[in-house]
């Protein structure tokens, strides 16, 4: 489907979202635009898939909660609850759990050991370390994945110092392990209160591209964009095809999303992942308010769900 002048102008903002949506091919003709962008949908659209971090979701065992979120549309869970030692100790019950199932896990998102911003090289040697048993149960799971933060408070070597370490000593060994196993290191960008070395989902991608391998990329999360970037669409379009998975939750409070009212608006940010044809997981990571009741959570879940669903159908 190509787009007119005149058609291009009836459709407004909130048009031009939904003629992305719809699987048109070129966004606007070339000779129609006077030299804008010619926006192309990617050869694979989007799709949603709607998870949430394990510790979320009300329940007592992992069968539990895996059989909620399935009634409540959701088709990913995000294993978190402990560090790589507790995760050692849960892999095969987060095994058992999800066999024969149509939900899948998301990516690991379970603490490792060490920092990358030390200048003790026993520090980021940690980081690979223990960094590899994650991937391990990450591949175990069928996860795509698992999360790092690079350097997080303390940070002691200069940026370009640690940059370049990064790259140069945990990357390469990190990257390699996760491309053997078919699975990723996806580095997070924090706000600037928990880490000035990555804040923003493009300086992520732009590690994944100076890394040049397989193995690694970035995601974006909107509780910290909120606070970071300046587009939601434009952070999301910088990461290209690095971007592998997404966190959520509410705009003003980091709660469910939808607690925070009118401020919870994901629809720039979706349409930035159309435009990629983002297939990875967008995945509550947040808290709920103080003495909700597990019933309470469940109906806040149920809730969350719809509001990403109608936001995506708008974006
Ligand atoms: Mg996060």
């Amino acid at each position: 489907m190509t787009i007119n002048r005149r058609d291009f102008i009836t459709l407004g903002a909130a048009g031009i979202g939904s003629t992305v949506l719809s699987g048109a091919v070129p966004l606007c003709a070339a000779e129609t635009c006077n030299g804008m962008p010619n926006l192309s949908l990617p050869s694979q659209p989007a799709e949603l898939h709607i998870g949430c971090h394990q510790t979320l979701v009300a329940g007592k065992s992992f069968e539990e909660k895996l059989d909620f979120l399935e009634s409540a549309g959701y088709d990913r869970m995000e294993v978190s609850g402990g560090n790589y030692e507790w995760m050692t100790k849960n892999v095969e019950a987060f095994s058992k759990a999800i066999k024969g199932r149509k939900i899948r896990y998301s990516n690991l998102c379970i603490g490792q050991r060490g920092n990358a911003g030390m200048a003790d090289a026993t520090e980021r040697r940690a980081v690979i370390d223990t960094g590899k048993i994650v991937l391990d149960h990450a591949a175990a799971l069928k996860a795509e994945g698992m999360i790092l933060c690079p350097a997080r408070k303390k940070i002691e070597l200069p940026f370009p110092e640690l940059r370049e370490r990064f790259l140069s000593e945990i990357v390469p060994e990190l990257a390699a392990h996760a491309a053997k196993l078919g699975v990723n290191v996806i580095l997070e960008p924090l706000n600037r209160t928990e880490t000035m070395f990555l804040r923003q989902v493009a300086d992520g991608a732009s590690i994944c591209r100076d890394a040049n391998r397989p193995g690694i990329g970035v995601m974006g999360d909107f509780w910290h964009m909120t606070f970071e970037e300046t587009s939601d669409m434009g952070a999301f379009i910088s990461a290209g095809s690095f971007l592998k998975h997404v966190h959520i939750a509410s705009r003003k409070n980091r709660k469910i999303p939808g607690l925070d009212g009118e401020a919870d608006v994901y629809i720039d940010g979706f349409k930035g992942l159309k435009l990629l044809g983002y297939r990875g997981a967008i995945s509550i990571e947040a808290g709920y308010p103080k003495d909700t009741s597990d019933e309470e959570k469940k109906k806040l879940l149920i809730k969350a769900a719809e509001l990403i669903k109608t936001q995506w159908a708008k974006a």
